[in-house]
């Protein structure tokens, strides 16, 4: 408590502007970032998450607001300071950005020798990335020869390789199938365990979020909509832009018919069956259950379930007031178009 964030994103705007036209892609972002966490930022495709990846490292100029980076101010360097604060900031993408002309091991040694390192340095000190992200084996391939889960393994080393402090991560799984991203997200997880690096992942997916994040921030249309830690995020959204994220990080939700529905979430301290059953039993009402999963957020099992409610008003008021009576966060959405 009372220590200063690692990141702090204060007031940022960034308007594009070209022949007739202002676009603003940022209004007034205020952000901070822990050191050690891994920090989500998500939202919708056009809301500029992209943006603030580049302004983050002042990649892009922002037309206002600045970034501290550990008390340093990125809006008052010149550009050979924010090129020395810009070293301690790794970035990975959705395409990986690899040299197609290199092998694996002098990709990663190719930001070594732009720092001066000796050839014999660098070698060293990939051979010992190669074997963090499990590519031992693949330091005299080409990226041509792997596959896509393995190519972001070798632009991982590379990020690393000068030792950074921070990670940007923008849509690195975007382009991954489901259990490839599982085992690049579980790799940086690791990784965030085993170096303290701070690591902010940008995604359009809630699924990356709760698989390893620890904080989101939701950005809608260029603003801040919300914050908070995951759980508190899935179990409550307030904000529409947060709710839509949250009931499509499941699947099926959006085939809610017009009664009326309620999404309910356990915390892992309670199960469904004995709250179901009872209500059932109580209320003597049978509900539809349209949805329902389970996930595991930062080790706690969280559990939702999407209730179609009986006609009679009575009747459901009853089984909302017996659910909320159990402690179940129970939330109406009634208006909610999928
Ligand atoms: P996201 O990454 O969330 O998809 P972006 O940051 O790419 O969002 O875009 C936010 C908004 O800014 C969009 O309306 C986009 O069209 C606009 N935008 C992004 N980059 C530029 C640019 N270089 N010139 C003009 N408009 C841009």
């Amino acid at each position: 408590m009372g220590t200063t964030p690692l990141i702090q994103i204060k007031n940022l705007k960034k308007q594009y502007f070209s022949q007739n036209n202002r676009v603003t892609a940022l209004s007034g972002i205020n952000l901070d970032i822990n050191k050690g966490d891994i920090f989500g930022i998500i939202g919708m495709s056009g809301a500029g998450k992209s943006t603030l990846v580049r302004c983050i490292n002042f990649l892009e100029k922002p037309t206002g607001g600045t970034v501290i980076i550990k008390d340093s101010d990125l809006s008052l360097m010149n550009e050979k300071e924010l090129r020395c604060v810009r070293r301690e900031i790794g970035m990975i993408f959705q395409q990986f950005n690899l040299l197609m002309q290199r092998s694996v091991e002098d990709n990663i040694c190719f930001p070594l020798e732009i720092s001066g390192m000796s050839k014999k340095e660098g070698r060293k000190r990939a051979a010992e990335l190669l074997e963090l992200v499990g590519l031992s084996d693949k330091k005299k391939s080409y990226p041509s020869q792997l596959s896509g889960g393995q190519k972001q393994r070798v632009a991982i080393a590379r990020a690393l390789a000068t030792n950074p402090e921070i990670l940007l991560c923008d849509e690195a799984t975007s382009a991954l199938d489901p259990t490839t991203t599982r085992s690049i997200l579980a790799l940086l997880k690791d990784i965030n365990k085993k170096l303290g690096i701070t690591i902010i992942i940008i995604t359009h997916e809630m699924t990356v979020v709760e698989e390893i994040c620890d904080r989101v921030a939701i950005i809608d249309k260029g603003t801040l909509a919300e914050t908070g830690t995951v759980e508190e995020v899935f179990s409550k959204p307030k904000t529409d832009a947060a709710k839509k994220l949250v009931y499509h990080s499941g699947s099926a939700i959006s085939e809610m018919t017009g009664r009326r529905c309620v999404r309910i979430v356990f915390d892992g301290k309670s199960s469904f069956e004995p709250v179901i059953a009872n209500m059932v039993l109580e209320c003597r009402a049978q509900v539809n259950i349209l949805f329902a999963d389970t996930k595991d957020i930062n080790g706690k099992a969280f559990g939702q379930m999407v209730l179609q409610l009986p006609e009679d008003e009575m009747l459901s008021d009853k089984i909302v007031h017996y659910l909320e009576s159990k402690n179940v966060n129970v939330e109406e959405l009634v208006d909610y178009v999928g």
